[in-house]
């Protein structure tokens, strides 16, 4: 052997050791693509023992099968590929990522005859490349992350670190999160924070930390071990977000919970826990507990004629009016609409009470201003003591009710306090209404009639229609009782429907029995009054009856009318329109504006009986019959006077020019039957010209 060749010779066998203890793989084949060399390295990545003589395809993934010729034919061009990155197929159908470098092999006469390939499973490096990428990421949330070593010295923060903490990378490296503390907690916090954290490998919760500002401000944060394969701690890690804007709309929310929005007062929730508490206090101190509720007189006027925005201002007004009247011990909540109570935990006596009553009463009926325009309102107050009243929440609210009822029914603007008395008339009202339902389908219902007499002809003109309830136990149960009920519970639409209907079937008949003269009139509670359907029934059971519309006179009060003008005017031109005339009842007893009087399509003015009563005795009565029939007459207007039971008085109504009366003096009202026997009768006596009441 010459010395050249035993030198190629040990090339050659260093060569192949280094492709023998390779890990990469090393493999050469021809430019068609058969595999020449193989290498263990080969063996160890594509898992065949053994592919000389066969083609390179069998390494190719399906989808990259055109991938060796393209590469064999760039090679064939004397092009080298370094590092090229691609997927190979294994024998056990795995697919790997690689990076291969790919030289030309040249013959001795310098022709390309084939590739030499070296190739390296780079899959493992990938997916660690992606999890650091993923890491990275992971890192740039918003959470602010913070990595310390085994003795807790920071190593490294993120971004959202510096953003909540106000300390940068170069401020924390290095430290312990110690500098963190806001002080806030005590040691046993810590202290049990890391032995859950030791025992479980993780720590959550809620912790107050200070910024560097020195702010101090809650997050929620959560710490994990890490530890090696040994078992030993490497890191602790520890990620933490700021919590305290969400702490701020969870306090809103609790805020909203507990308060009413629009006065910013204390709401019917928050009233019931803390009566709750001063009602366990007092027991236990045996002391005295009062519960004041307090509803607005006429808010509902102001709200419906000055509108809501102003309503909500006088609301607003009124609860600093209130807040400012009691002591700081004191809690003044808003049940709703104009309904407020003050509860006054710290009383020695009832005196106490009416004392704070008196300056709520002062304080709220002073003026209001607002949007420039002066108001006025004031208060009814129900005073409900513990323990001598009521020991239960509800039950102390519920009697405070029922003395602010009073209060209402006692002309307003005063206070009550809550008496066994005012329990029964409650306790009635309720079995009136029960009884009032019964009474609708029962039919216990009935109407008397009481005539009217026009003084001009000596004519009876007209009947006044007047309910009556025949109570199976009570007997015959007064309007005064049942209708205030009735219309508070609504109960009063079906039951006015029932008189209308009634009233005009019993005028009906009297036409049919040749009473032609005689008009009914029919009094309209107020809910019925703003009905918007009343007019086109009353044109229904008119119809019925087949009676002329302007049969029928409805009776109206003042303060019906009066309480949303524009609508009143607008519903009695329909019911003019349709031919019923309309009176003015009670006149005088209420409050009239005279301007809308005027604008008001009414035909008559009915005197009150409590101004007719003393006609002859108080002079201020009888100022108040003249002044009536006086301003009716000059709007047009004729006047009836009510309740008229001596002749002095029908005389002196005559004297003053009053059209009609109505009253004991002609006739009580009386069942149909009499009525009409009355009707007939004196329509005989004033023909024989009997009467002479008015020569
Ligand atoms: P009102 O409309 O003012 O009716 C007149 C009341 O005065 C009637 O009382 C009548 O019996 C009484 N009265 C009539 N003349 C005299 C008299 O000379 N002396 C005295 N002392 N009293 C006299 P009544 O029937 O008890 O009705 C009371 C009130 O109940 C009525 O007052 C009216 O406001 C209401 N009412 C009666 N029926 C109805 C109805 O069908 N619907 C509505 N909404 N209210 C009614
Ligand atoms: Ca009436
Ligand atoms: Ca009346």
């Amino acid at each position: 052997m010459s010395e050249k060749s035993s030198q190629t010779e040990q090339e050659l066998q260093r060569l192949r050791a280094i492709m023998v203890s390779i890990d990469d793989a090393i493999i050469s084949m021809t430019l068609d693509g058969i595999i020449q060399s193989w290498n263990p390295g080969a063996e160890a990545i594509f898992g065949y023992t053994e592919l000389i003589g066969q083609s390179m395809q069998v390494l190719l993934p399906p989808d990259r099968l055109d991938e060796a010729s393209d590469v064999l034919l760039r090679i064939s061009r004397g092009e080298k590929l370094n590092h090229f990155e691609t997927m190979r197929l294994c024998k056990d159908g795995m697919l790997i990522r690689i990076s291969a470098t790919i030289l030309p092999v040249y013959d001795d006469q310098g022709r390309v005859v084939g590739a030499s390939e070296i190739i390296r499973d780079i899959t493992e490096y990938k997916i660690a490349e992606e999890q650091l990428r993923i890491a990275a990421a992971v890192f740039a949330t918003h959470e602010a992350i913070v990595v310390t070593d085994a003795d807790a010295n920071i190593i490294r923060v993120n971004q959202a670190f510096e953003d909540i903490t106000g300390y940068s990378s170069a401020d924390a490296l290095g430290k312990n999160p110690r500098i963190l503390k806001s002080g806030h907690h005590d040691k046993g916090f810590y202290k049990a924070m890391w032995q859950q954290l030791l025992a479980s490998g993780s720590w959550k919760g809620e912790i107050w930390d200070r910024r560097k500002t020195g702010e101090i401000y809650p997050k929620w944060l959560s710490i994990s071990v890490v530890r090696d394969d040994a078992g030993n701690i490497t890191h602790y890690v520890s990620s933490f977000t700021d919590i305290s804007e969400r702490k701020a709309s969870e306090e809103r929310v609790r805020h909203l919970a507990y308060h009413d929005p629009l006065t910013g007062l204390a709401n019917r929730f928050s009233l019931h826990e803390r009566l709750t508490q001063a009602l366990d206090l007092a027991v236990r101190n045996k002391r005295l507990l009062a519960i004041m509720l307090l509803d607005l007189d006429h808010f509902k006027i102001i709200n419906d004629t000055l509108g809501h925005p102003t309503g909500d201002q006088l609301l607003i007004q009124v609860a600093q009016r209130l807040s400012s009247s009691v002591r700081h011990s004191d809690f003044v909540a808003r049940l709703g609409g104009d309904e407020f109570v003050i509860m006054l935990p710290e009383i020695d006596a009832s005196g106490d009470v009416a004392h704070v009553a008196d300056k709520i009463l002062k304080s709220l009926s002073e003026p209001y201003l607002i949007n420039g325009q002066e108001l006025r309102t004031s208060p009814s107050i129900g005073i409900c003591l513990y323990p001598e009243d009521a020991t239960e929440d509800q039950d102390l609210i519920k009697k405070a009710d029922v003395a602010m009822y009073h209060a209402k029914a006692n002309g307003r603007g005063n206070y009550q306090f809550f008496n066994e008395g005012m329990q029964q008339a409650a306790l009635k009202r309720i079995r009136i209404e029960r009884d009032l339902r019964v009474a609708l389908v029962k039919q216990q219902f009935m109407l008397h009639y009481q005539p009217q007499l026009d003084l001009t002809t000596g004519q009876l003109v007209a009947v006044e229609a007047l309910v009556r309830w025949q109570h199976p136990e009570h007997g015959m149960v007064s309007p005064m009782e049942f209708i205030p009920i009735a219309e508070e519970t609504g109960l009063i639409i079906p039951i006015g429907d029932w008189v209308i209907q009634e009233a005009c079937r019993q005028l009906a008949q009297w036409r049919t029995g040749g009473i032609n003269h005689i008009r009914m009139s029919v009094n309209l509670a107020a809910s019925q009054f703003s009905d918007r359907d009343l007019p086109a029934r009353i044109q229904e059971i008119l119809a019925q009856y087949d009676l002329p519309s302007g049969s029928l006179d409805l009776e109206v009060t003042e303060s019906m009318t009066m309480k949303s003008p524009t609508d009143t005017v607008a519903m009695m031109k329909v019911l003019t329109g349709h031919g019923q005339s309309l009176s003015i009842d009670d006149f005088g007893t209420g409050y009239s504006s005279l301007a809308y009087l005027k604008l008001f399509p009414i035909s008559t003015l009915k005197i009150d009986r409590s101004f007719v009563k003393d006609i002859e005795t108080d002079a201020d009565d009888a100022s108040i019959c003249d002044i009536t029939v006086l301003l009716a007459h000059k709007l047009g207007m004729k006047v009836v006077a009510e309740g008229v039971e001596t002749e002095a008085q029908l005389k002196y109504l005559l004297s003053i020019g009053c059209e009609k009366i109505q009253g004991y003096l002609i006739s009580r009202p009386l069942p149909a039957d009499q009525m009409e026997r009355f009707i007939r009768s004196h329509t005989t006596m004033t023909s024989l010209g009997t009467i002479d009441l008015w020569n």
